[in-house]
């Protein structure tokens, strides 16, 4: 046997943020021995930067209900949405809230105590009449107050948590069934062989793979690329959200709850362009469909600033009361990022990528699922995916805002509840992990640390950044994206020739940079691949060759597999 330190669980849950430790809270309150392990301290994952709410139809300030938000999640999903996985999402909605409410999630109050919640982009009363208000707030620091609330609950669970551990490669049996994986303690620079009877990938998004990002630094698909490298597919790809108003030139978001609370959109003309593009909802319409219109404005010269790159965001009407109350972090974040006061003046906005849609596949109890050589849907036996990295197929081509955290918290559950269903804990032992399996994830770690000389992490890792945002926009073509998937490809054996030089063990941040260009590499193949498959335009995939949705041809998912890769 390997010589690697073991350690063995009923469950292991890679990523601490809402998903993963809404997951890990319903395992470890069942009794069940759980790993959860974190890049970095579970109240700082990325799911702490989400700003504008979670969505859910209570009805506390307008009439709602759990149909309508259904609706407007299958219409805003472009039709690619699973239909029966949106039905128990927003269901489920009102339950996974009042539970976090219970939990002592501290929600922003109406005079009358319910939970304050306000309008978002796609969000309406009766099928698409107007906006209506459904995002539970806490201010603009939703996600902060939900992470933190999880995580005390956590620890009041005595779940095990690893902080600062890097989950490496997916740990399988002949047979394709998961083991565990193995892991990097990245203080001491060990790695170990973490056994489990159930393995949850809750990895978060990988949005860094673009230069211009909302992403957090960690965001670098590590769950996808473990996915990848053990054969496991990648689904609908060529989806990822440009969230409509990051701060131009500086990528920070500036929460869609701001259009929320009123704050509306300008050309540089002043026009209130939205009111042309979308009459009815305006500037609350989609984001895929926000995102477009202001690329078009800002084509077609009606750009603001110097080089007329951006538009604006003006909210100086709502007042300072209202800002100072609702939105304080967009007042910071825009005077240090933009230099603006909003109280005063507007905010240069652009679209920047914020979001994954696809991922790896599972179904609405978060069991991974993969394709057999005859294409029928199987399921990878221990495994699951929950939280951004995985597919559940709620978002479709398009993501509504506020149905993130939504389905961090009821599929983060769902899956809790799947695995404690199935009692791992009255399994006697755990099976043996085949060797070949160890060695095969221990071969590219020694690749990597053995080489005496190569490219630096950051090169490839900015190259690939550069490549995404060049050819994977807003608006494709064919032209561009096949070229963008010829660059990616070139940069793969770029990837296998990283070198770092300092190889000591302790907190070798070198060694981690490393090792996520090689999870970020894959996530840019599945992108760029699958957006130069897909020919026609559907959400978040809008190509100018093929600009109308083809549902007779279209109306289906992609998947797209590694083939073996080992980087
Ligand atoms: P994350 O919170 O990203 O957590 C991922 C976890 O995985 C982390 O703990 C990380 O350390 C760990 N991890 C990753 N790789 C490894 C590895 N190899 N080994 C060990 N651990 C690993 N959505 C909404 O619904 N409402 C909002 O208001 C909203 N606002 C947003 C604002 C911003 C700025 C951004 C960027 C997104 C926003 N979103 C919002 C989207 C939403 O926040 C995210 O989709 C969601 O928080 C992702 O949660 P997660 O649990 O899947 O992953």
């Amino acid at each position: 046997k390997t010589s690697l330190p073991r350690r063995q669980f009923d469950v292991v849950v890679v990523g601490a943020g809402g998903a993963g430790m809404r997951c890990s809270l319903q395992l470890a309150e069942a009794g069940l021995s759980v790993a959860v392990l974190s890049k970095v301290f579970p109240t700082r994952s990325h799911t702490v930067a989400a700003q504008g709410g979670v969505s859910a139809a209570l009805g506390n300030m307008s009439e709602d209900h759990w149909y309508w938000h259904m609706y407007d999640t299958v219409k805003g999903s472009d039709w690619l949405g699973d239909q029966d996985a949106i039905e128990f999402m927003c269901r489920e909605a009102p339950h996974a809230v009042y539970e976090l409410e219970h939990f002592g999630m501290p929600f922003d109050r109406n005079p009358d105590g319910t939970i304050y919640q306000r309008p978002f982009g796609g969000h309406t009363a009766n099928h698409g009449e107007k906006p209506v208000q459904r995002a539970c707030a806490a201010a603009d620091r939703t996600g902060h107050a939900m992470l933190h609330t999880l995580y005390q609950r956590n620890v009041a669970a005595r779940t095990n948590f690893f902080v600062e551990w890097m989950a490496l490669d997916l740990l399988r049996n002949e047979e394709g069934d998961v083991l565990g994986v193995t892991a990097l303690e990245m203080e001491t620079g060990e790695i170990y062989v973490l056994e489990a009877k159930r393995t949850v990938l809750a990895t978060g998004g990988a949005g860094r793979i673009w230069a211009a990002s909302t992403n957090a630094f960690i965001n670098t698909g590590d769950g996808l690329g473990m996915a990848a490298r053990a054969g496991i597919p990648l689904q609908d790809m060529e989806f990822w959200q440009f969230h409509p108003t990051g701060v131009a030139g500086a990528g920070v978001l500036i929460t869609e709850g701001v259009r929320g609370e009123g704050g509306i959109l300008l050309n540089k003309d002043g026009e209130r362009f939205m009111e042309r593009y979308a009459p009815n909802l305006k500037d609350l319409a989609p984001r895929d469909f926000v995102s477009r219109s202001m690329d078009q404005e800002i084509k077609e010269g009606r750009g603001c600033g110097p080089d007329g790159s951006y538009v604006v965001l003006k909210l100086d009407h709502l007042g300072a009361e209202t800002i100072n109350k609702r939105l304080p972090s967009i007042r910071e974040i825009a005077i240090k990022f933009a230099n603006v006061d909003p109280i005063k003046d507007p905010i240069p906005v652009v679209p920047t990528i914020h979001y994954q849609m696809g991922g790896i596949p599972t179904n609405y109890y978060g069991q991974v699922t993969t394709l057999d050589a005859e294409g029928n849907t199987q399921i990878v036996k221990n495994l699951y995916a929950v939280g951004e990295c995985a597919a559940t197929n709620v978002h479709g081509a398009n993501r509504l805002g506020t149905n993130s955290l939504l389905d961090l918290i009821v599929f983060g559950r769902a899956a809790g509840n799947h695995i404690v269903e199935s009692r791992p804990d009255n399994e006697h032992a755990h099976q043996d992990i085949p060797e070949w399996s160890i060695e095969q994830s221990m071969d590219r770690v020694n690749r990597l640390e053995s080489r005496t000389s190569g490219q630096r992490s950051q090169e490839v890792a900015e190259k690939i950044r550069q490549t995404m945002q060049a050819h994977c926009g807003v608006f494709r073509t064919l032209d561009l994206l096949k070229k963008g998937e010829e660059l990616i490809e070139g940069l793969v054996p770029e990837v296998d020739e990283i070198y770092f030089q300092d190889k000591s063990k302790i907190f070798n941040t070198a060694r981690v940079e490393a090792l996520e260009v090689a999870n970020m590499i894959e996530v840019a193949r599945a992108t760029t691949k699958s957006a130069a498959n897909r020919t026609e335009s559907r959400g978040a995939h809008a190509l100018n060759d093929y600009p109308e949705r083809d549902d007779e041809n279209w109306l289906k998912h992609s998947v797209w597999f590694s083939e073996g890769s080992t980087l």
